[in-house]
């Protein structure tokens, strides 16, 4: 488990300010959910806690070490994107092992981190199928597979769920919620929907042109919610 604590951070692209002056704390062990309006800044955030994109100025610390600097790679964070493109030529089990293989890892290592993930994302059937023979959400739980082999502290989602239809949407939301319990990792996730911020965050964040407008559980913010667009944003029809 790790705590992500970013301070004062900016960022612009050439002359547009994106995010101003942003300060956060994502607890350890969390589920976070950063959501708010297209265009928001949630991807740029994310990648800069990622290590993708290089913040303007400010500070990032993940589980107390300072990140500035450090590649993903040695960041204890891995990332889902929403376009999880997986490798067409090779099986779903040498999809998952792929970052572990490029890493050196010891054979028996990946084999067995392998065989956890699989367990876990009930692929183990799966292994040796490539992903055209996959389906949706089968293909969905590779790329969530390639992210659990690397024991990351840290998971970073950007809206993985939203090119599945909606059944399979639901699914997998329920499915992110019990891993989130089986691992008790710090999760990061993001998204546009409100109605999924809700159902899945423990914690979350909402952002609005960079800034954060309000931080809370699912209750406070439905209950409580301190500026005009927080009320308009969550009680917002789909
Ligand atoms: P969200 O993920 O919330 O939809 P993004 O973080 O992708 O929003 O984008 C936030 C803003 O930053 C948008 O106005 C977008 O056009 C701009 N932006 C994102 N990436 C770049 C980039 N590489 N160069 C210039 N502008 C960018
Ligand atoms: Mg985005």
């Amino acid at each position: 488990m790790a705590e992500v604590r970013i301070s004062k951070l900016r960022k612009v692209f050439g002359a547009v300010e994106v995010i101003p002056e942003l300060d956060l704390t994502v607890p350890s062990g969390s589920f976070t959910v950063l959501v708010g309006p297209s265009g928001c800044g949630k991807s740029t955030l994310l990648r800069m806690i990622a290590g993708l994109d290089q913040p303007s100025s400010g500070r990032m610390q993940i589980d107390g070490l300072d990140v500035s600097g450090k590649v993903p790679s040695e960041r204890g964070i891995a990332m889902v994107f929403q376009s999880y493109a997986l490798y067409p030529h090779m099986t779903v089990r040498d999809n998952i092992s792929f970052s572990l293989r490029l890493a050196k890892a010891d054979p028996a290592q990946i084999d067995a981190r392998v065989a956890e993930a699989a367990e876990i994302l009930q692929l183990t059937p799966l292994l040796d199928r490539k992903p055209k023979q996959l389906s949706g959400g089968q293909r969905q739980r590779v790329a969530i597979g390639r992210a659990i082999v690397r024991h990351p502290k840290v998971f970073l989602f950007d809206e993985p769920l939203s090119n599945l239809d909606a059944a399979l949407r639901g699914q997998m939301r329920v499915e992110l919620m019990e891993l989130h319990k089986r691992l008790g990792a710090t999760m990061i996730y993001v998204t546009h929907d409100q109605v999924e911020a809700m159902t899945m965050a423990d914690r979350i964040v909402v952002l609005n042109k960079g800034r954060i407008e309000q931080v809370g559980s699912p209750l406070e913010l439905y209950d409580t919610p301190q500026t005009p667009f927080v009320a308009g944003f969550i009680g917002a029809p789909r």
